[in-house]
């Protein structure tokens, strides 16, 4: 093949736009429901990266017509303090998701921490009940992650809503991204490959894909050498890197501009994944509400 048919100008994929439409059409669901669904997001310690999400999450969900509560504890609250407050949240009739902001200190037990939320109000969809659910392809009970939610929801605006067949290869194996979205790949009928740490020569496999989804953490590890021409690539990551001025910048996990033009469609960082995963999280709290309150 020539680098010249190579080529396939690729097609951003607009994850801010897309997230705006279904933020449109929650505000709707959520004025005609006649109760407002509460989201609570509990915060331990100071992180600037967790406060900045804790805050765009709570001020995305009041903008939705949404109760928001922020729990802030400081970062040396106990383990027993902090199941204290999950429990009055569970039993609090008018919230109806509540996700806690990951990471927590380290001497704190996180999973214990996931585990102590009721899996019905469980929106991150991080609980083993969840997950479970997930696992074994019974969609309509289980809360999937929101990233995850988000991946699939850009690739059906990329390649329209049927998957089955594609090739699918997921870069990283975290429960919170890489595992989640490989089960929803199959859902989809995708032939899965997931590629890790451990993988050798993971570019081999990757050259195979229509799809990429890359969750890996490490700054543009994916180059042209990744990627069949043609193929779609979605960018989890987001790393901080400093740029030639010394600003720092966001990037992803894929080398943005050496694999945009043999992609098809790619979605950018900023501006692809992360705004859906907030958009799949209200949503999932939307969902909680209405089957709080069937009509
Ligand atoms: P993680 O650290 O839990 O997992 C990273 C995975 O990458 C691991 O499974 C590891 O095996 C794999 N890996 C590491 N080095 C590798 C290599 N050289 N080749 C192949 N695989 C390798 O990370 P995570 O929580 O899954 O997050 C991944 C990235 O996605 C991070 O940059 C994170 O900030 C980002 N993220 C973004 C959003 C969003 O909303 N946009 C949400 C969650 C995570």
């Amino acid at each position: 093949m020539t680098a010249q048919s190579s080529l396939h100008n690729g097609r951003i994929i607009d994850g801010k736009a897309l997230a705006a439409t279904i933020i449109a059409d929650i505000k709707q669901a959520v004025a005609a429901l006649g109760m407002k669904p509460g989201l609570a997001v509990v915060l331990v310690g100071n992180d600037p990266a967790s406060s900045v999400y804790v805050r765009n999450k709570s001020a995305r969900a009041e903008e939705c017509g949404f109760e928001s509560v922020t729990i802030s504890m400081s970062s040396d609250v106990s383990e027993a303090e902090l199941l204290g407050a999950i429990d009055r949240l569970n039993r609090d009739d008018r919230i109806h998701g509540i996700l806690v902001q990951l990471p927590l200190p380290s001497r704190i037990n996180a999973n214990r921490i996931v585990e102590a939320i009721d899996p019905d109000k469980d929106v991150d969809g991080f609980h083993v009940v969840n997950a479970g659910r997930l696992a074994v392809g019974d969609m309509s009970a289980a809360f999937i992650p929101c990233t995850p939610l988000g991946i699939i929801a850009l690739l059906k605006e990329a390649l329209g809503a049927n998957l089955s067949g594609k090739h699918a290869v997921v870069v990283g194996r975290s429960n919170i991204v890489g595992k989640p979205v490989a089960a929803l790949l199959l859902a989809e009928n995708c032939s899965v490959s997931i590629v890790h740490s451990k993988t050798e020569q993971p570019q081999l496999i990757c050259q195979q894909a229509d799809i990429v989804v890359a969750a890996v953490g490490v700054a543009r590890l994916l180059d042209r050498a990744w990627i069949k021409p043609g193929a779609v690539v979605i960018d989890v990551g987001i790393n901080r890197v400093c740029n030639e001025a010394g600003e720092t910048q966001l990037v992803g996990d894929v080398d943005f501009d050496a694999v945009k033009d043999i992609a098809s469609s790619i979605t950018p960082v900023p501006g692809g994944v992360g705004p859906m995963t907030i958009a799949m999280l209200l949503r999932n709290t939307l969902e909680s509400a209405r089957k709080s309150h069937p009509q």
